[in-house]
């Protein structure tokens, strides 16, 4: 069959491989003049950086195995703790304040209790939809009762949710926690690996081979029992299949003729991209590699939030990841974004402002292609999101991150285009 991809991100790229392995034939269609979508190395004569996805959870088993399966291994994370800095007193990660280890640990007991008890389907099972109405906000403030154990909690979770914890929603987020439920901690298990050459070029490399056409982002698919036609400025093509890889935070019922119903649209609205940017600051030296135990990352309540070493080969950079209103509020002044995070740099890396060198803001939030970093949930995810996000309308396929219970992460990408290649078959 000939089957037609919108969007040249992994999930798409990987969507397009898998499907031609099926024996289709396969045209991919992406907005941008390249291919990755939110995976984005940037090359540096002496190493590179990444301005978008960058770390392999242990749990992803799909991408330790795409790495492999194209000849290299994941690099694995540095080892050494990393640094807490609240209200200017400092701890590493393996030895916190009481209370905030206290907090942390609470936290997570109750949310594994309520995933665990949620099963495979839990939009099915009333009992969860109190929790649907609730945000992670409330949830952490009932259980991370001292000061620093709820700045600590809050912070863990907005960088991994991308945004603050009062905009997530709670029942999704205890949906998405189920992938954890075999782990004894979280410490170092989300970032235990990274691309050896980089999650860019990674994508680069599923490309190879695969017809892309870039720059042609597509309009509009037009669908009905027999065909669906895709439409960009330059024309239209005709496909037995089409997967739509496009965040469900960028679509739109008009992006579709005939429109869906109200189904679709509202289970898209429960699932927005997230507020997150990163700004990449290059050094003259690796000043922070002072010989000490420390992995040079750092989570603080200064307005850069979190920091570590991002540079792989022998660059020097730091890359600061922000999220949530702090993100929105660098993305509102972008001219000064690197500038205002460097004077914040410099407090916890003192030497930062004498060795700086240069500095890049990548803005995912304001990228009209992206619509923010990656996907979260948004109260009511959990019933009006989840059961219909991935589901297809008629020859219309749905992959991408935001259509896996592995929401946010290079693993639901991957996990999404072996849905929909299973789903379309041979
Ligand atoms: C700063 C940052 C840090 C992150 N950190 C991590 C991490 O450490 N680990 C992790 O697992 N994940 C991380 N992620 C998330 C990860 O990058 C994404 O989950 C993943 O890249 C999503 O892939 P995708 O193919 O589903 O979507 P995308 O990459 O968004 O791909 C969708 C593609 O569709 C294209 N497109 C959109 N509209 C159209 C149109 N109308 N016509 C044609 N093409 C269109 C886009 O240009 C894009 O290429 C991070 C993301 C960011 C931004």
């Amino acid at each position: 069959m000939k089957i037609g991809v919108i969007g040249a991100g992994i999930s798409g790229l990987r969507t397009g491989q898998l499907l031609s392995h099926q024996g289709h034939e396969i045209v991919i269609f992406e907005a941008r003049d390249r291919v990755g979508g939110n995976l984005l190395t940037i090359q540096s004569e002496d190493g590179f950086h990444e301005a978008g996805g960058e770390w392999i959870d242990a749990e992803h088993k799909r991408t330790i195995a795409l790495v492999r399966e194209l000849g290299d291994e994941p690099v694995p994370a540095d080892d050494r703790p990393s640094r807490v800095m609240f209200r200017g007193s400092i701890r590493q990660d393996d030895d916190l304040w009481m209370d905030a280890a206290n907090d942390l640990r609470v936290v997570h007991e109750e949310a594994k209790l309520i995933a665990a008890a949620m099963g495979e389907r839990p939009w099915l099972d009333g009992r969860w939809m109190a929790a649907d109405g609730r945000t992670v906000g409330q949830f952490v403030q009932e259980f991370a009762i001292s000061e620093r154990g709820h700045w600590l909690v809050e912070s863990q979770l907005r960088s991994d949710e991308g945004t603050d914890i009062e905009e997530v929603g709670l029942a999704g987020w205890l949906y998405a926690y189920q992938n954890y439920l075999g782990r004894d901690s979280n410490q170092g298990e989300m970032s235990a690996y990274r691309f050896p050459r980089g999650a860019g070029t990674l994508c680069e490399q599923l490309a190879e081979g695969q017809e892309i056409h870039l720059k042609h982002a597509i309009r509009q698919v037009q669908h009905d029992e027999n065909q669906v036609t895709v439409v960009s400025e330059s024309g239209s093509q005709r496909f037995d299949h089409v997967v739509v890889t496009i965040p469900p935070a960028l679509l739109q019922s008009s992006f579709f003729s005939p429109e869906p119903g109200r189904t679709l649209p509202r289970a898209w609205e429960t699932a927005p991209r997230s507020p997150t940017v990163k700004v990449a600051l290059t050094f003259k030296n690796c000043f922070w590699e002072d010989g000490s135990d420390w992995s040079g990352a750092f989570l603080c309540d200064l307005p850069y939030q979190q920091v570590w070493s991002g540079g792989q080969g022998l660059e020097c950079t730091l890359l600061c990841y922000v999220n949530g209103e702090r993100a929105r509020s660098l993305s509102a002044h972008p001219d000064s974004a690197v500038e205002r995070t460097l004077r914040s740099i410099d407090e916890t890396h003192p030497g930062a402002a004498d060795a700086f060198e240069k500095g890049f803001f990548y803005d995912w939030i304001n990228d009209p292609w992206s619509g923010g970093g990656f996907t979260y949930c948004r109260p009511g995810f959990l019933s009006h999101g989840a059961p219909y996000l991935g589901r297809p309308m008629g020859r219309v396929h749905f992959a991408g991150e935001g259509t896996s219970q592995w929401l946010g992460f290079i693993e639901g990408a991957l996990e999404s285009a072996e849905r929909v290649a299973e789903e379309i078959g041979t």
